[in-house]
């Protein structure tokens, strides 16, 4: 029997429609040009007999959410709007509209994360939040114009109300130990560099959380606020960019903080304002974009910090990627091939080396992964370092220095995941090479 709705009290006004009701769902397939014919489809869209943009919209996001996506790509190439979605970094044709529809969705999505409709030669860039099921997301807004028209990225960060902890972040338990040895420094500059999408802000957000204790005053800046710090006063850059991360950071100094995590460091200015408030005594966490942890110090001397300022304050550097882990639901042991022996760099061992892959099962969506682990590196500044940071050594020296005390790189890590069996040896080729 189907539930009756309960009758309108006589002493109150029937309630209005909850706003937060979902949208009917509609089918893509139908206005799929791979699936129907393209000018069959623009008919109906031009007739309004078909879903609308907001509509269609909705539907792409629904499905990306559902299915666990970290972004959207709606790009308009030769003949299509071609929309994909990506799961940890590969990505999938989810549908193809015809071409015409790209301007009306652009715009859709430009009301949504408030920006300019009319601008359609400059890259924008915009954000805004929704509530999908239970669940809360951030939709990180860029779009760029192309040949064809704009073409959009929508990123999804499912935004998760609990901060993981240093030994959460899936860490090897030698880099947990190494990284809170590190974070014992009551001052100097902690960096967490990797490309977009690494995990950096978990890491940072971790770090901040490990130090922070009663008697410290712990202040951020961010671009946005992405995780509620209970202790700490935060500070969330407006989006009308009337104040930026240089103007908050020289506030935050004048409060007499002991702690400070800045978001990102993006540009020279930010990066030393950073190195200023490390050198007057604070412990400031931050994390920026850097190809491996020794790459991060000379794209700080690029910025323009000047190596003495950055040798006397610079205390260590996370380099972080992400890595696909092996379905455990179809995980299976292989012997290993003399291709993969050599990609692990041959580990002495005369018997018969197995490892683990996925085979690809319904809980996988057949791909023979689920879920991502970081994999790091972490480098502790030494005294020969600091040093060579001085005297503003090249990356070879760095290096070299680096191998002196035993610097475990990254994909020393990424092997040490391929052999407990977290990973795969072809995951690891596909994310270092
Ligand atoms: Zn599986």
């Amino acid at each position: 029997m189907a539930p009756t709705p309960p009758p309108p009290s006589p002493l109150k006004p029937a309630p209005a429609q909850p706003t937060t009701a979902q949208p009917q769902r509609i089918s893509l397939e139908q206005i799929d040009i791979k699936v129907l014919d393209r000018n069959r489809i623009r008919e109906l869209f031009k007739a309004g007999r078909l879903p609308t943009a907001d509509q269609i919209v909705e539907e792409v996001l629904t499905r990306a959410v559902h299915s666990g996506a970290n972004d959207v790509h709606i790009e308009p190439i030769e003949g299509e709007l071609q929309i994909r979605v990506g799961h940890e970094g590969i990505l999938k044709r989810m549908v193809s509209l015809p071409p015409d529809m790209n301007d009306s969705i652009v715009s859709v999505l430009k009301t949504k994360a408030t920006l300019n409709q009319f601008e359609k030669k400059k890259p924008q860039e915009g954000r805004y939040s929704a509530v999908y099921g239970t669940d809360a997301f951030d939709f990180r807004v860029n779009i760029i114009p192309v040949l064809q028209g704009e073409r959009c990225l929508v990123r999804l960060l499912h935004k998760s109300s609990r901060i993981s902890s240093l030994d959460e972040l899936g860490f090897h338990e030698d880099s947990t130990a190494q990284l809170k040895s590190l974070l014992r420094n009551p001052r100097g500059l902690f960096l967490v560099t990797g490309p977009s999408g690494s995990g950096k802000t978990t890491t940072v957000y971790a770090a901040t959380n490990h130090v922070h204790s009663p008697e410290k005053c712990v202040i951020t800046v961010e671009d946005p606020v992405e995780y509620r710090l209970p202790f700490s006063s935060q500070i969330n850059l407006p989006s009308d960019k009337s104040f930026n991360f240089v103007d908050a950071l020289r506030a935050i100094l004048r409060q007499n903080p002991n702690v400070i995590m800045v978001g990102e460091i993006r540009d020279a200015e930010t990066g030393i304002v950073a190195a200023e408030a490390a050198i007057t005594g604070n412990l400031v966490l931050s994390t920026m974009l850097a190809d491996d942890a020794i790459g991060a110090i000379h794209r700080l001397f690029n910025l323009g910090i000047p190596p003495y300022w950055l040798s006397s304050t610079l205390i260590g550097i996370v380099h972080q990627l992400l890595i696909r882990k092996i379905c455990a639901n179809c995980r299976e042991e292989y012997p290993l091939s003399k291709e993969e022996l050599a990609v692990l760099g041959a580990p002495n061992k005369e018997e018969e080396l197995r490892l683990f892959r996925g085979r690809g099962c319904a809980a996988c969506g057949g791909t023979g992964y689920k879920g991502r682990v970081a994999i790091c590196e972490i480098l502790t500044i030494s005294h020969t370092m600091r040093d060579l940071i001085f005297q503003k050594a090249s990356l070879l020296q760095l290096r070299e220095e680096a191998g002196n005390v035993g610097l475990q790189n990254i994909r020393q890590d990424a092997i040490r995941k391929v052999l407990q069996g977290v990973t795969s040896v072809q995951e690891v080729v596909r994310v270092l090479g």
